[in-house]
């Protein structure tokens, strides 16, 4: 469960980069690692929704320390820095924060040690430390939505849990998630009115498969006012959005989407 109930009020909140230390580190599927990590500022990291932007910010080099900017300002803290400081910084999502006991949680998904972020995650050890900043959040189904479709891969996982997590016990939503095989899902607590379903994009890489959109052209969607959420690899996500807004007819306000990461041309 996400808690927030234990944050101060908004205007002691942080929105600068923070230092934070790895306390455990577990693998949830082959390809998914969760790292917790806890920080003496943590209490005090905003936290506005279930895909909480958490900047993540990793040293340039193992043996180089990391040092972070100390302001609200962090792009131009970074670029002032001497080239051989800078740290690297990747997006991920709050998967769970827990402000009273200063711990936060991020699963990160292991695609291979092409990715700086990726190949930190495979290693992360005990004691380790990194630095996050809280950087918004964007779910935001408005308050006359009938039912939620849920739409994404395994990077979007993370914030799809969480809103499936902080629904309302009558709510209906419809989630799709894509993910390599079987073996990459993992356990979700849904109230009655959800309904999740896992797609498999098997030999397909990621990022690769029609798998969604395809599942989507046959999926009979509810009557009444829609929100949809969805968030994954940029081409899938750009072509489920067109499929909802011109085929679907969802209104354009209605159908957020994001682009997490995207299949380079190499
Ligand atoms: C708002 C937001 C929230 C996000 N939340 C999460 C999260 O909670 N967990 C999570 O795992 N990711 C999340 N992501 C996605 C994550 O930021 C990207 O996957 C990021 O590229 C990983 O950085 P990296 O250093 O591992 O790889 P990069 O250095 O960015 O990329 C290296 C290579 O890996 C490829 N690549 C990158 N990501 C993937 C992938 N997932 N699968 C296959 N190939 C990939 C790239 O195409 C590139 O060729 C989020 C992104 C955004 C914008």
């Amino acid at each position: 469960m996400t808690t927030v109930e234990a944050q101060p009020v908004e205007a002691t909140l942080i929105r600068r980069p923070m230092f934070v230390e790895v306390v455990a580190s577990r693998l949830l599927t082959p390809h998914l690692r969760r790292i917790t990590v806890t920080g003496a500022e943590l209490d005090r990291f905003a936290y506005e929704g279930p895909d909480q932007l958490a900047r993540i910010f990793l040293a340039p080099a193992p043996d180089v320390e990391l040092h972070l900017p100390d302001s609200e300002q962090w792009w131009p803290g970074i670029q002032a820095m001497p080239a051989e400081l800078q740290p690297v910084v990747r997006n991920y999502t709050v998967r769970r924060l827990d402000a009273g006991r200063r711990e936060m949680d991020i699963d990160f998904v292991l695609h291979g040690d092409g990715g700086p972020a990726s190949a930190w995650a495979r290693r992360a050890a005990p004691g380790d430390r990194i630095g996050v900043l809280s950087d918004g959040a964007d779910y935001a189904p408005p308050a006359d939505t009938d039912w939620q479709l849920l739409v994404g891969d395994e990077t979007a996982l993370p914030a799809i849990t969480a809103a499936i997590e902080a629904l309302p016990p009558d709510a209906r939503a419809i989630a799709l998630i894509e993910v390599g095989s079987a073996e990459d899902e993992i356990e979700v607590r849904t109230p009655v009115g959800v309904t999740l379903t896992w797609l498999h994009r098997g030999d397909t890489q990621a990022g690769g498969s029609d798998v969604v959109i395809r599942t989507l052209r046959e999926l009979a969607l509810p009557a009444g006012t829609p929100y949809a959420f969805v968030a994954g690899e940029s081409t899938m996500v750009t072509t489920v959005r067109r499929h909802l807004c011109t085929e679907r007819r969802i209104a354009k306000e209605r159908v957020y989407f994001a682009g997490y990461w995207k299949v380079s041309a190499h």
